[in-house]
């Protein structure tokens, strides 16, 4: 293992989950980090995101934010089907969320908090072209002054604006699961105690949940399409887009519709992963959902953005800066787990969206039989066992304590 250290000035666009979790990981392996954010703040809206299994947890032990994480936590349960007229026809066990379950916009906030110290933030800009030569990168913003890096990490999500600029055409890249999602904030009018409603009729789905304490309520649309073109820029002609496919479906959704309009915080997009040959050009690097989105329903991308700004900044290090070596090493290091999460992904994807009547009574069924049945509770633990398993399936190098820093996992 080398110390010799090269490449030791980084930019990460980004500063959601794996932006400020590589900034962090960097930071203690002594790299210095700038990280870029298109957004003019730390973005705090957003939907409750999820860790599962030892690993991921002892991740979070190890950046000493557990406590702030489980301090945090949605405290989420069941999540019950309702008909049209609102009564309750099914009720899907709490295991379905994470062991810990928080807001995405919450866990940003205790992972910039952790690194803002020693990492500079650029908010309101965005990296416009890089040039790269045998000495670094080349860097021009929208707004600061051009700078040289040494390397450039692209954090920035599936339409990830390093890899437009490095990687070229996002279409190769991006695989759409068949359905789109929309995500907004509401009062919590149904007073739902940590606790969720689904309405399900063919080829849609509205589901709403409690949230920061039952104070206000998450709005969840998903709907099948295959992929058309939209501005990803225009909120308000997605929620046009949202209100029509949704007009006169029944339940509640027209109160919903009605929130959705007035929200500011409104998130539209498809359900779609990334899949890339390699998460590197030359000096320019991918991680998070930018170089492998599991996709949204995967339940797993916020754990392995956390895993891969681990795993990156560590190979990074025990290269000594060397960037070959360290994005060689990331990728073979990661290549697995991502293929089983991106897995998990493209199997919920399947059912999520039921496109027929008799699809919809036979998940309600099977819901209303699970929770009748005795060994109910054996049902649940392989639930859990099997997202665990996915969650878990990578054994982590004790990069701190190679360098000399820290104890092993
Ligand atoms: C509705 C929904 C529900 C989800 N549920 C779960 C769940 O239950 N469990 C789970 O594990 N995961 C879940 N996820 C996925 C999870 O949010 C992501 O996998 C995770 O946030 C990945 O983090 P990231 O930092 O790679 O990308 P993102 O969180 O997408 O962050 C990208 C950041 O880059 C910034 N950015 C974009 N463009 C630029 C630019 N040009 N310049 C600078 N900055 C830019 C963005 O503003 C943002 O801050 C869900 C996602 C959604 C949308």
């Amino acid at each position: 293992m080398t110390t010799t250290r090269t490449n030791t000035n980084i930019l990460i666009s980004g500063a959601s989950v794996a932006g400020p979790a590589l900034a962090y990981w960097l930071r203690r392996h002594g790299f210095t980090v700038t990280v870029v954010e298109r957004a003019t703040a730390l973005r705090d809206g957003g939907y409750a995101v999820d860790f599962r299994g030892d690993v991921q947890l002892s991740l979070l032990r190890r950046m000493g934010i557990l406590a702030d994480v489980e301090r945090e936590q949605t405290h989420m349960g069941d999540m019950s089907y309702v008909n049209a007229a609102g009564k309750k026809v099914a009720t899907m066990p709490s295991v379905a969320s994470g062991d810990l379950e928080i807001f995405r916009g919450d866990l940003a906030r205790i992972l910039y908090d952790a690194t803002k110290d020693d990492t500079e933030y650029l908010f309101g800009d965005s990296i416009t072209a890089l040039t790269e030569d045998d000495e670094g990168v080349w860097v021009t913003f929208e707004r600061a002054a051009p700078r040289r890096y040494d390397l450039v990490v692209g954090a920035d999500g599936l339409h990830s604006n390093v890899r437009a600029l490095a990687f070229g055409p996002d279409r190769d890249a991006i695989e759409h699961l068949g359905l789109y999602c929309a995500v907004f904030t509401m009062d919590n009018h149904l007073g739902l105690d940590h606790a969720g409603l689904t309405y399900v009729v063919p080829g849609k789905v509205v589901c709403v949940y409690s949230a920061r304490h039952n104070t206000e309520a998450k709005a969840m649309f998903f709907f099948g399409s295959p992929p058309f073109p939209y501005d990803r820029h225009d909120t308000g002609r997605q929620k046009k887009i949202v209100a029509e496919v949704f007009d006169g479906i029944g339940w509640e959704t027209p109160r919903l519709l009605d929130a959705m309009g007035k929200d500011p915080d409104f998130y539209f997009d498809s359900v779609s992963q990334v899949h890339l040959d390699s998460w590197s050009r030359g000096r320019v690097v991918l991680l998070g959902d930018a170089a492998h989105s599991p996709s949204l329903l995967s339940g797993m991308g916020t754990g392995l953005a956390m895993v891969g700004a681990y795993v990156l900044a560590g190979e990074l290090a025990a290269a000594g800066g060397d960037h070959q070596a360290g994005f060689a090493g990331y990728e073979e290091a990661m290549r697995d787990y991502v293929a089983g999460c991106q897995r998990a992904g493209q199997g919920i994807a399947k059912w999520m969206v039921p496109t027929s009547r008799f699809m919809i009574w036979f998940i309600n069924l099977n819901y209303r039989l699970l929770s009748c049945l005795p060994w109910k509770g054996l049902m649940a633990r392989a639930m859990i066992n099997a997202a665990r398993g996915t969650a878990g399936a990578i054994t982590l190098k004790p990069y701190d304590s190679a360098l000399g820093v820290g104890p092993p996992m």
